[in-house]
This record gives structure tokens, sequence and C-alpha cells, in this order.
């Protein structure tokens, strides 16, 4: 099988595994204790916290380790409730770890940026939402969507809340891993999360801006400053910095060279795809999107269909959030930039099919990829079953 999921979980990194295991074996003790083997622990832990901060280019009291990325999304959307009574301005892509809890936490509920057709917030409509919105507690906007791999304007977005004093989040679950991360950390708070880019599952981490002393997680014991109760997770830890670390030794820092014959590799898919098969949609084609990510909106399919062909094909896809018109969820991405714009009958069923690729993801997987697409796309699609009572 051809694993092209990479968006969804990655498998884990041999560095991260020899990591895990070190630390499970020689590192059980709770950090927190007292003894001689607790404070290794302990130092450990720290040692780890310093070596993120290097990759992402701020303190290391700035890091929060926590138990995945919605875990600190949704304490980041109650934090900043509990700081200011305000609303949350949001692109309308974003995960819905952050899209849902900031919409509960905040009273002031959430207003969301105009995007493109490629679904990128377009910047110059940003200053005028921030004008007619008072009280903003936050600006949240992921670094590259989980769908689609559109760069948003992050920096850009940094720069215009930062002259306004607003402070800005982004969501950088799907950059971190693939892209240069060292200027992420300016950011005033920043999520990633360890089992995107090789690390294990149940780990991920939240920067907060140093003046935030009283930041609260979860709340009970004094672990991390008091800002995140709970014994830490060290196994966890030390896997997820162990395979950024090794990632970015084995690209040379997300160098170009790295990543350029892998976008090539995809672009070469796509080109093979939309050749075969005219009538399909590639998202984001016109803008800046991550190297491993193709997304693609197929008329007159079934995604889940799709994605079941795929796989006996030898491809493991997915697709977006499920998506015949009218009778089920759309794809976030298409919702914000409306099905009309990107040509889309609204009275017809589409399908919606995401490949992601790893490092290890080679120019034959890719192209083994493309052919399984056109071979199932091609496929007569069988009208969905009519479920009754
Ligand atoms: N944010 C984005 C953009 C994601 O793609 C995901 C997972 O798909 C998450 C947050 C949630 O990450 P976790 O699995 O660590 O909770």
């Amino acid at each position: 099988m051809r694993y092209f999921d990479y968006n969804a979980t990655s498998p884990l990194h041999p560095a991260a595994r020899e990591a895990w295991l070190e630390a499970a074996d020689r590192y059980w003790h709770n950090p927190s204790s007292l003894s001689a083997a607790a404070t290794a622990a302990r130092e450990c832990l720290e040692d780890a916290r310093e070596r993120l901060a290097d990759m992402l280019g701020c303190d290391a009291e700035r890091i929060l380790f926590t138990g995945s990325a919605t875990a600190a999304n949704n304490a980041l959307a109650r934090q900043v409730a509990m700081a200011s009574p305000g609303r949350a301005v949001l692109s309308p892509l974003e995960h819905p770890c952050v899209a849902e809890s900031f919409a509960a936490a905040l009273t002031g509920g959430v207003v969301e940026l105009p995007v493109d057709r490629a679904g990128r917030v377009e910047m110059d409509k940003v200053v005028d939402v921030l004008d007619r919105h008072s009280a903003v507690a936050i600006v949240s906007v992921l670094a590259a969507s989980n769908e689609t791999g559109v760069l948003e304007p992050w920096q850009e977005l940094l720069e215009c809340c930062r002259s306004r004093q607003i402070p800005f989040h982004t969501d950088a679950v799907q950059w971190i891993g693939r892209l240069p991360a060292d200027a992420l950390g300016q950011c005033d708070y920043l999520t990633g999360s360890g089992h995107k880019f090789g690390g294990p599952k149940g780990i991920g981490f939240l920067v907060v801006p140093e003046t935030t002393t009283l930041f609260h997680g979860d709340r009970g014991g004094p672990q991390q400053n008091g800002r995140w109760a709970g014994t830490e997770n060290l196994p966890g830890v030390l896997a997820m910095v162990a395979a950024l670390e090794a990632l970015a030794v084995e690209t040379d820092s997300f160098s170009s060279a790295a990543i350029e014959p892998r976008r090539q590799a995809r672009d070469r898919a796509e080109q093979m795809i939309v050749a075969a098969l005219p009538e399909v949609i590639v998202l984001g084609q016109a803008t800046e999107r991550l190297w491993n990510t193709l997304a693609l909106i197929v008329p007159g399919h079934d995604g889940r269909r799709l994605v079941a062909g795929l796989e006996r094909q030898g491809i493991i896809a997915s697709t977006g959030s499920a998506c015949s018109s009218g009778s089920e969820a759309t794809a976030r991405a298409v919702a914000a930039i409306g099905p009309e714009r990107l040509g889309l009958a609204t009275d017809k069923p589409w399908g919606m099919l995401r490949l992601s690729a790893g490092w290890e993801t080679t120019a034959t997987d890719w192209q083994a990829a493309a052919e399984a697409v056109i071979t199932v796309v091609s496929q007569p699609s069988r009208p969905a079953q009519v479920r009754l009572g």
C-alpha cells in the first residue's frame, strides 16, 4: 500500500521511536518528584523544551507541552475568553478545534475573514474587518490548511495585528515538519502537534507570550510553572522533539533543495490527473501550497466511494468532510471559498479527494497515485445507496 494521508497522521519516525523507548525505560520517574532520578527526568524535559524553542525561534519558557493540538487550541480559547470578553477573528478554514472552541468560549463570538478563490485570507480586506469590529480579543489563522495545503499569510497577519496590539495565533500543525519553522515563534500564540511530523500521538504544544504568567491550560498541579497541570508525558515530548530534529537534519533544515523535487513529483501527478480528467478541480492550484498536498474536487462522484476505490488500487488517501451537495456536510475549504466560485453546480454531487505525502514518498508513488485516481474516477460512478426506514 502507498500511504497518502500524512495530513491526517504520520508513521513514527525511527528517531522518535528510539527516543520514546529510551525515555520510557530510563526516565520514567515523575519530573516533579525530588529524587535524583526524577531530577534527571526533569532535566531531560527542560532540555527538550530548549531544543524545541531553538527550532521555533522562541524562548523555552514560552512553550507548554500539551496532550494534543486540540487540547492546546481549546485551552487557548478558554484563556482568551477569561482574559477579555471580546470576539475572535478567524479564517473560515480553521480546524474545528479552533473554530468550535473559540465560538463556544468567546461571548462576542467569531468573525470570519474573507478568502480568495484559493482559500487564502485576502490581506487587503483584513484591516477593514478589524476596523468594523470592536473588542477583537484575538486573530487566529492557520499557517497551512489541512484540507488544501494552502499557505496562509501568517507573517503579514502577525504584523497587522501587532500594529493594532491584537494578539495573533497561528495553528501551524500542518506547517511544522514540512517547512522552516524558525520564524513561527514570533507569533504571540502558536500550536503544533507531534504526530503530524513523525512524533507519537497524544503530544503537542502551545507557545504563549512571555508575559502570560497566568496561563491555565489544565488546572490541578504545579507542572509547567503552574500553567499546565498534569504529569508530563516525557517519552512523548522527547520523541516529538527527536522527530523534528531528525527531519531538520535529513532535509537540511527543510531546504528548497529537499522540497523542490517533492513538489515537482506532486505537480507532475496533478498534471497527469488534470490532463486525463479535465473536469477535476485542484483546490489552491494558483497559490502557494504545501509541497505534499493535492486536494481535488471530482464532480459527479462521492468522495468516500473514491477513497474506497483508491484503497482497492493500493492507495490510502482521504476525502475532505463528506460532500454530496444537499445531503452531507460540505468540505470546509469549499464552503469557505463558495462552490459557485469554483464553478461547481450547487444541485449536483461532487466528491473531494485529498492526497498528502510524506518526506519518504517518491515520484513513483505519486505517479502510481495519479494513475489510480484516473482509473477510479474513470469507472462509471454507482448511485449512492438509498437507505429505507
Ligand atoms: N489543527 C490542524 C490544522 C489539524 O490538521 C489537526 C489535525 O488534523 C489539528 C489541529 C488537531 O491535532 P491533534 O490531532 O494533535 O489534536
